[in-house]
């Protein structure tokens, strides 16, 4: 009763209203920064199948971070969910997530995609890769992502801002493949080319492509996947770089349950849940990623991208050396 009390009043402010005649372990407490639109109807399934309430706080990944690092041992979250491997990387370095023992995820989850202490999974994957307008780009002038560092796309190229977490993991990949010198050198390249200030996120970026404003960018899959669902004839194709090197950059959105968790056997059966196929056509294809079990069917925009080489170092890499790329980007001048 008094953890039930505790756990009400430390729910008080959360977004979804708490119901207080569930007892304590018919429920999971998730802190996700993946947003509500997409997970609310993939807990409301699990619901629905188990009877078990997914009780959820939905933030940025950096505060949600900083709170159970504060809440320590009085944290209500069971789950903490989020997007890219770098924030994951950072939960579980700052000793927030616990080492899970699941056959289910080992099976389902490729090894790039989950923590090597078990203290992470991925469940759903996005390509951060390279678009064009289709109407001054032909696909045969692009290559790799460290040739848009070419002088040929001067003042034709629009990236996102380096503060978003996308792009440093993105950096911090390519750092581990190329080096320091050879990624400054892309980054100062980059820069050279820039078309427009940085853009605050993707979707503006690929406006600007299809208002004349720059011709290629770079820009995570599932937000050109809506813009193609809204307006199929977008004038911005995808284009798969590195084939033939290192392949595209691929990130995920996953999870790990928390050190100080209530309902660690709950949180595992959410977190195994959500991996299997059943759960994984709707966690992903609700904003057209692409699923991280492989079992599982594509939804049909993800399909109409085609197959492509992903690189398939490990992901952890995204956080291990994100801070160097952090730095390589200021250096070159990349906002
Ligand atoms: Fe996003």
């Amino acid at each position: 009763m008094v953890r039930y009390l505790v756990r009400c009043v430390l729910l008080m402010g959360l977004l979804v209203p708490y119901s207080p005649q569930l007892q304590a372990g018919q429920e999971v407490v998730v802190y996700s920064s993946r947003s509500e639109s997409l997970i609310k109807p993939i807990f409301d399934l699990y619901t629905e199948q188990t009877g078990v309430k997914v009780v959820y706080l939905t933030g940025e990944a950096g505060p949600l971070i900083a709170r159970l690092a504060s809440e320590g041992a009085r944290t209500p979250a069971d789950l903490f969910m989020t997007v890219d491997a770098g924030n994951l990387w950072q939960a579980a370095e700052k000793g927030l997530l616990r080492p899970v023992k699941s056959r289910v995820l080992e099976a389902v989850v490729p090894d790039q995609y989950q923590d090597d202490q078990n203290r992470w999974f991925g469940l759903s994957l996005r390509a951060r890769t390279v678009v064009y307008s289709t109407e001054r780009v032909k696909p045969a002038e692009l290559d790799t992502y460290e040739g848009l560092a070419d002088a040929r796309w001067k003042g034709r190229l629009c990236l996102r801002t380096s503060k978003k977490v996308y792009n440093q993991s993105m950096v911090a990949m390519l750092l581990e493949h190329n080096g320091p010198v050879e990624t400054e050198k892309m980054l100062k390249g980059w820069v050279s080319n820039l078309a427009a200030p940085v853009f605050a996120n993707d979707t503006a970026l690929m406006e600007a492509i299809v208002a004349g404003q720059c011709d290629v960018g770079i820009v995570n899959t599932y937000y050109l996947g809506r813009l193609q669902h809204q307006n199929p004839d977008i004038p911005v194709g995808l284009f798969w770089p590195n084939q033939k090197t290192t392949g595209v950059h691929v990130n995920l959105s996953g999870a790990g349950i928390t050190t100080h968790a209530k309902s660690p056997k709950a949180a595992q059966a959410l977190l195994e849940w959500l991996a299997k196929r059943s759960a994984q056509e709707a966690f992903a294809g609700i904003n057209m990623e692409y699923p991280v079990n492989d079992a599982t069917r594509w939804d049909p925009v993800v399909k109409s991208w085609g197959k492509f080489e992903a690189d398939e170092s490990n992901l952890a890499i995204a956080g291990q050396r994100q801070q160097e790329a952090i730095m390589l980007m200021d250096r070159a001048g990349y906002n």
